[in-house]
């Protein structure tokens, strides 16, 4: 059987002398070696349950064959306040990387695993919950040779992989290359984000996203596994492109197309009501693609996100 070994990283010392830090969990000493990352934002919490039921799936095999690193909770503070930010800065810390002190302690926090992430790992992995979403994969569109590496890792996963972002002068102004992959990706350092839907422990959608991250663990050597199926995502979304549409005026969604969903140009994807239930605004786009994750329902504020979409630039 296989066993973990627990260390804590300390990320703050309190001024009532306490201290909080958060674990890191590990499995084997030689070998390839991956580290998993999660979460960034407190209030995506899926990741959580889906490292448990890796966790027992490593110690209850003997597939282990490589090494492990997970180090579990990094928005400490997020996750007691069910806060995307980390509540102490205000700010995201998947958008604070390499880390310093203009992010304040969301700078600290990115810095300790910015750190971590340069330890000679053959992948690092950020996990994510993406909503009601398709399980997939984002790889940053810079050209260069990890790249290539990245989409054979995605491709061997059977989870579905999109380019990060459809305009790269947005990239840049979203903070895109501030993320933890963009920060690494673009020193040659092997390293993707996975995105998984919020839905239920044992749903569909859960146990695809369990096989597809087994199958990147094995692809990398740290298990030796056969390889596990993934089902009833489109394969047309490989290589395209992730993008976000906004409500501009904010208000009421109603939304007709559901994740994995194909849409042609100018298709209604959503529509934005005021209260009386009166069309503000349809939520579309001058190209075909796929619905990555949507929101159904709820109030959006002006310009927040509706939908993301991948699609062709
Ligand atoms: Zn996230």
């Amino acid at each position: 059987m296989v066993k973990r070994s627990i260390r804590f990283i300390p990320l703050f010392k309190i001024f009532d002398g306490s201290e909080v830090s958060i674990p890191m969990i590990s499995y084997g000493d030689s070998g390839k070696r991956v580290l998993i990352v999660t979460p960034l934002h407190g209030n995506e919490v899926t990741p959580i349950y889906l490292i448990w039921r890796v966790m027992e799936y490593i110690e209850s095999s003997d597939a282990l064959k490589g090494s492990l690193d997970i180090v579990l909770g990094v928005n400490f503070y997020g996750l007691l306040f069910n806060m995307r930010v980390d509540p102490l800065s205000g700010r995201d810390i998947n958008r604070s990387f390499p880390g310093g002190d203009e992010y304040g302690s969301s700078g600290h926090i990115a810095k300790s695993i910015y750190e971590l992430a340069h330890k000679g790992y053959d992948l690092v992995l950020d996990i994510h919950g993406a909503g009601y979403s398709i399980p997939h994969i984002i790889i940053d569109y810079l050209d260069l040779e990890v790249t290539d590496y990245l989409i054979e890792v995605a491709k061997y996963s059977g989870i579905p992989y999109i380019w990060d972002y459809y305009d790269m002068e947005k990239y840049y102004g979203f903070g895109l290359d501030r993320t933890l992959t963009g920060s690494l990706v673009k020193l040659g350092v092997p390293s993707l984000t996975y995105e998984l839907p919020t839905s239920g422990y044992s749903d569909k959608d859960m146990v695809n996203s369990f096989n597809g991250l087994i199958n990147i663990l094995s692809y990398l050597d740290v298990l030796d596994c056969d390889k596990l199926d993934v089902e009833d995502y489109p394969k047309e979304v490989n290589g395209l492109f992730r993008r976000r549409l906004y409500s501009e005026h904010g208000g009421f969604i109603e939304a007709f197309k559901e994740p994995g969903e194909y849409f042609i140009q100018y298709e209604d994807l959503a529509v934005i009501k005021n209260i009386l239930g009166e069309v503000l605004e349809r939520i579309r786009v001058d190209k075909e693609g796929y619905i990555i994750s949507i929101r159904r329902t709820g109030v959006v504020k002006p310009y927040e996100g509706v939908t993301s979409i991948a699609t062709v630039r």
